[in-house]
C-alpha cells in the first residue's frame, strides 16, 4: 500500500512594532536581559493591558495579504498554563473569534503554482526566554508581551519541499507588507509542524503528530523528511500511530516523542475581562487597506508579462525590491527592457555587491563587527540612492549599444567608468574614442589590408573552408583596434572574397 503525507503548519511571527503588545516597552531584540520590562509585561498584579494599535493594524493587513476575511468582531481570550517564562500564568490570545480567517497563500511549486488555505491568523503575545546554564536557569522577559501573529494553515501541504516553499512564500509576503522582518536568526519566525500519513486515495486524516517549535525553514524540511518515512514505516509494520507531540533534534537529525494526547493541556480558555472586543470601523479598515502592497508572486508574474523577462530575471527583481523598482523605472522608458535588465542585474548589481563586500571587509578590520548588517536582505536601497550616475545614463548606454555606436566590450568599459565617475556614456565614448567604425570606406580599407597580408587563409576560404572567414575578420578587428563594426566587417570581407 502507498501512503501520502498530510501537513498543516502553525507559524508564529513577531510583528514589526516599536513597542510591545500591551505596554510601552520596546519591541527590540538583543538588549541585555530584563531591560525592556515593566509591571505589565512582568505580569504584576493589578496592571491593565492596553492593545497596541499598530499590531492590530498589522494583523488586519496580514489578513488582507493572505486573502482572508476580516470579521466584524474579534476578541481576546486567556489561555491558562504555567511556564516559568510566562509570568501571568496565562497567555492573551484569540480563541474562537480571531481577527482574521479563511484565506490562502499562492506560491510557485514544481513548475506551477500551489495554493495552501489559511484557516486563521490570530494575534497573541510572545513569552519570555529561558536559558539553562550548568547549575541554574535564567529567564529574560524582554520578549514577553511582544506581539505575535499565529498563522494556521489547513492541512493542504503534501511534502517536505512544499512545506519549505510555503514558508518562504509566507515570509516574502510578510516582509513585503512590512508586517514583520521575519529575521530567523532573531527568532522572529517559529513554527509548529503537524503531520500525519494516510493510504493514498483515502480521505480520513491519520493521527496528527506535532513537531513543536521549529526555528528554521530548512529544519522544518529536514524534520519532515525524517518524520514522514518514520510514520509510514510504523504503519507498514502493522503498528499504530497516536496523536502526540514530538521534538526535533537538529544535531541527531531525528524526532523524539515528548508527550501523547493523554497528557494534553486543558487551557481553560475564557474571554479576557480586561480587553474590549474589537469591532473595526469602516474608516479604520480603509486605512489598513491603503497599506496593501502587490504580492511577491504577482510582482514576479507582472515583470515577466509586462517586460518579457525570463523567470530568473523576474525572480531577482522579486527578491530585491529596490533593484526591481529601479529597473522598472527605466524599463518603462525603454523599447528593450530585457537589455536594461541585463545591465541592471549583470553589471549594476554586481558592482553594488562588490562595493558592499569591500565596505564590510573594511568595517571588520578597523572595528568590532556591527551587531546588525548594514544592508537588509532586500538589498542596497541606500546604495542605489547614492549612485554617482542618474538612471537615465543606463538607458543612454543601452541605446549606444543598440545603435551599434559601440561594441558590447566597449560598453563594459563605458559602464565601469560611468559607475565610478558619474560621467555620461556619450562623453566617455567620445573622450576614449570608443565609437565603432561603421564608415564603410574605412572598413573596406582594413579588409583589403587583411586580405593582402593573409594569402593562406584567403586561399583556404576560397577552397571552401568557411572558418577561415573568422580568422580574417579577427585580423580586420585587430587592424581597426577593435573599433570596426564586426557585422559590417564580416559582410564586406565576404563580398570581397567572393568577388
Ligand atoms: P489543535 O487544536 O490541536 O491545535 P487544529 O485542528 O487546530 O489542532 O490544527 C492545528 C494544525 O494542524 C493546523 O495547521 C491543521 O491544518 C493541522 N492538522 C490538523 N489535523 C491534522 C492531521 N490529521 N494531519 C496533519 N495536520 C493536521
Ligand atoms: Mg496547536
Ligand atoms: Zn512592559
Amino acid at each position: 500500500m502507498d501512503y501520502e503525507a498530510v501537513i498543516g503548519l502553525e507559524t508564529h511571527v513577531q510583528l514589526k512594532t516599536r513597542s510591545k503588545m500591551w505596554c510601552g516597552c520596546a519591541n527590540a531584540f538583543g538588549a541585555p536581559p530584563n531591560t525592556h520590562v515593566c509591571p505589565v509585561c512582568l505580569g504584576l498584579p493589578g496592571v491593565l493591558p492596553v492593545p497596541n494599535e499598530e499590531a492590530l493594524r498589522l494583523t488586519a493587513l496580514t489578513g488582507l495579504l493572505l486573502n482572508c476575511t476580516l470579521p466584524a468582531r474579534a476578541k481576546f481570550d486567556r489561555k491558562s498554563y504555567f511556564y516559568p517564562d510566562m509570568p501571568k500564568n496565562y497567555q492573551i490570545t484569540q480563541y474562537d473569534q480571531p481577527s482574521t480567517a479563511n484565506g490562502w497563500v499562492e506560491f510557485e511549486f514544481q513548475g506551477g503554482t500551489a495554493r495552501v488555505r489559511i484557516t486563521r491568523a490570530h494575534l497573541e503575545e510572545d513569552v519570555g526566554k529561558s536559558t539553562h546554564f550548568e547549575r541554574h536557569s535564567g529567564v529574560d522577559f524582554n520578549r514577553a508581551g511582544v506581539p505575535l501573529l499565529e498563522i494556521v494553515s489547513e492541512p493542504d501541504i503534501t511534502s517536505a519541499d512544499m512545506a519549505y516553499e510555503y514558508l518562504n512564500a509566507l515570509k516574502d509576503i510578510l516582509v513585503y507588507g512590512g508586517v514583520s522582518d521575519c529575521d530567523m536568526e532573531k527568532g522572529m519566525v517559529r513554527c509548529d509542524v503537524n503531520v500525519s500519513v494516510r493510504p493514498v486515495g483515502t480521505k480520513e486524516l491519520g493521527a496528527k503528530i506535532e513537531i513543536k517549535n521549529m526555528n528554521s525553514f530548512s529544519g522544518v524540511r529536514r524534520a519532515l523528511e525524517y518524520e514522514i518515512p518514520r510514520q509510514i514505516e510504523v504503519l507498514k509494520r502493522g503498528g499504530k500511530l497516536v496523536q502526540s507531540t514530538r521534538r526535533w533534534d537538529d544535531v541527531a537529525g531525528i524526532t523524539e516523542e515528548m508527550r501523547t494526547k493523554e497528557d494534553a493541556h486543558d487551557y481553560r480558555y475564557f474571554p479576557d475581562p480586561d480587553l474590549m472586543p474589537l469591532e473595526p470601523t469602516a474608516e479604520w479598515l480603509a486605512e489598513v487597506r491603503a497599506r496593501v502592497v502587490e504580492l511577491p508572486l504577482a510582482r514576479k508574474q507582472r515583470f515577466m508579462r509586462d517586460y518579457q523577462l525570463p523567470a530568473g530575471d523576474a525572480e531577482v527583481f522579486k527578491n530585491d525590491v529596490p533593484l526591481g523598482d529601479y529597473f522598472e523605472r527605466l524599463a518603462k522608458q525603454s523599447k528593450n527592457p530585457k537589455a536594461v535588465a541585463n545591465w541592471v542585474i549583470n553589471n549594476l548589481r554586481a558592482k553594488l555587491t562588490e562595493a558592499t563586500e569591500k565596505e564590510a571587509a573594511e568595517t571588520m578590520m578597523d572595528s568590532e563587527p556591527p551587531l546588525t548588517p548594514r544592508l537588509s536582505s532586500r538589498g542596497g536601497e541606500g546604495a542605489l540612492a547614492s549612485l554617482k550616475f542618474p538612471p537615465e545614463f543606463l538607458l543612454e548606454l543601452v541605446a549606444l549599444v543598440e545603435a551599434k555606436t559601440i561594441s558590447s566590450s566597449a560598453a563594459q568599459q563605458v559602464f565601469a567608468e560611468m559607475f565610478d565617475t558619474g560621467k555620461a556614456p556619450s562623453a566617455i565614448v567620445q573622450d576614449r574614442g570608443l565609437a565603432q567604425v561603421s564608415d564603410t570606406a574605412a572598413i573596406e580599407k582594413f579588409c583589403d589590408e587583411a586580405i593582402a597580408a593573409n594569402p593562406g587563409p584567403v586561399a583556404d576560404y576560397r577552397n571552401g573552408k568557411a572558418a577561415a572567414l573568422n580568422f580574417l575578420k579577427g585580423q580586420v578587428m585587430k587592424l581597426s583596434k577593435g573599433k570596426a563594426n564586426p557585422a559590417l566587417a564580416g559582410d564586406i570581407l565576404e563580398r570581397k572574397l567572393k568577388a
